[in-house]
């Protein structure tokens, strides 16, 4: 038996999750999961909100693989190790490439170079989150699958036909789920590759009530008529110089879901509370390096 996190699930969705976990890249495929009573417990390589620490059995004759994260058909290795990644390669049937980072994640546009260790030259793939199908390219846009749960979430909260703006968009994921509920989705991002594969996204997934507008988000306000239900902001290093502008643009009683990465519970609590914000939430989404946890902060815009 061996020691890892495990998420317990509902028997009748563990097929889903399970599925979105491996496009996360988080389910560890060495161990057997548990089936409790009328739920599951699907084992994990990362602590999640919610996980518990479970024994679980090792599976017969899988072999164990170097260290990586599944991202759609790519596997990405921290380390620089072209037989291991022919090795991952050969193993997991649905992979096309496998890469390594070349540079930290980096610039305006949050994005890093990769190397390819082995498979078909190309940092671009199709990934499945929650029935979405995204068109991303790892090189050129952002995208990170580990925020899918908290996407739902926000689905979760959204009303019948809120009207909502996306600060910082990327290739679309929030925007395009949180579609399924709103009125309309205005999903701004100053990459335009990002935008350019946000349409694709918009087309692949036939969403027809989202805008994607290529721009800075510091001129939303003086550009836009319209003030919002609900606006996502995650810009987690630096969406602090933007909170103006998203109260700008946010209805009296509306809600402002803020991305940050902080040192300690309660950050930015006092000034958000100053700009006329009240926290009705604030939670850890995932622990981001030792000592700095990304959170997000559900802010209740005061009536004005
Ligand atoms: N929300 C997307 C997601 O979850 O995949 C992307 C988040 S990513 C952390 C931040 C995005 O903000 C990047 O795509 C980047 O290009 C964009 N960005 C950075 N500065 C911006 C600005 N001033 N105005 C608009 N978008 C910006």
């Amino acid at each position: 038996m061996v020691e890892q996190w495990g998420i317990r699930v509902p028997s009748k969705s563990g097929e889903e999750v399970r599925k979105s976990l491996m496009g996360e890249g988080i389910l560890d495929l060495s161990l057997k999961v548990i089936r409790d009573g009328s739920t599951l417990v699907l084992p994990v390589t990362e602590q999640r909100e919610g996980a518990e620490r479970c024994s679980f059995e090792l599976r017969a004759g899988r072999p164990v693989l170097p260290r990586h994260e599944l991202v759609g058909g790519i596997a990405i290795m921290q380390e620089n190790d072209p037989a291991g990644a022919e090795q991952i390669l050969a193993t997991i049937a649905s992979l096309h490439t496998v890469l390594c980072p070349a540079s930290d994640v980096m610039g305006e546009y949050r994005t890093r170079k990769f190397e390819v260790l082995a498979g078909i030259p190309t940092t671009r793939t199709e990934i499945l989150e929650y029935g979405h199908r995204f068109v991303i390219d790892l090189a050129s846009a952002y995208f990170s699958s580990r925020l899918s749960s908290e996407r739902q979430r926000i689905l979760g909260k959204v009303g019948d036909r809120e009207l909502i703006l996306d600060m910082f968009a990327g290739v679309g994921p929030f925007a395009i789920t949180l579609a399924k509920r709103a009125a309309l989705v205005i999903a701004c991002d100053i990459n335009p590759r990002a935008v350019i594969l946000m349409q694709e996204n918009l087309g692949k997934n036939r969403v027809k009530n989202v805008l994607p507008v290529l721009a800075d988000a510091h001129h939303l306000p003086g550009t836009l008529l319209l003030k919002f239900d609900r606006i996502i902001m995650n810009l987690p290093l630096s969406g602090t110089a933007f909170l103006a502008d998203a109260f700008r643009l946010c209805k009296s009683g509306g809600i402002i879901h803020f991305y940050s990465l902080v040192a300690q519970e309660g950050q930015h609590r006092d000034d958000l509370d100053d700009m006329g914000g009240e926290v009705i939430d604030e939670r850890v989404v995932r622990s981001y390096s030792p000592g700095q946890w990304h959170v997000v902060y559900d802010v209740k815009v005061a009536t004005r």
